[in-house]
């Protein structure tokens, strides 16, 4: 069954964070760079090599895209909304939720506020924790592990067939 829904982690998975998680950010954010942020601290946040691109060939393909991320959601929406690549994201799921809970919420939030009922099958859910990874498997969701299953981000795209 093809991906219909990348559903994508945020710390360690498309960005990296000098602070460790971008939670512990401090505002004001600022931009540094096309893909790079600094705090009020001079802490960095930096998106992956292949992050942006493989977020726009997604989306130029018709594939929906959410997140879901352990954060303080004022400052990762900042930081999604300076890098230029908040809009590409629906029904973000940026608090302190278990990752299955943020997966339900969204499927629900799709069917409920666009009338697009996705299948489990049909989501594809990219983490760099494989506690999350086991979370989203439990659910039927296919679930890939930055770092173990994906070498590199665009790998992704081989991976949606
Ligand atoms: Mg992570």
């Amino acid at each position: 069954m093809p991906v219909r829904l990348v559903i994508f982690d945020l710390d360690g998975t498309l960005w990296e964070c000098t602070a460790g998680v971008c939670g512990q950010l401090l505002p004001p954010l600022a931009l540094e760079g096309p893909d790079a942020l600094r705090d009020a601290t001079g802490a960095h946040l930096q998106l992956l090599p292949g992050a942006r691109a493989l977020l726009e060939t997604l989306r130029g393909q018709g594939i929906l895209l959410s997140a879901a991320s352990l954060n303080d959601e004022p400052v990762a929406r900042e930081a999604l909304r300076l890098l230029g690549i908040e809009d590409l994201f629906s029904y973000p799921q940026l608090r302190w939720h278990p990752k299955d809970l943020s997966i339900r919420n969204i499927l629900h939030l799709f069917a409920e506020r666009a009338g697009i009922r996705l299948t489990p099958q049909e989501v594809l859910f990219v983490d760099d924790q494989a506690d999350n990874i086991r979370m989203a498997r439990d659910l039927g969701v296919r679930a890939l592990q930055v770092g173990r299953d994906l070498k590199a981000l665009p790998d992704l795209l081989e991976h949606l067939a």
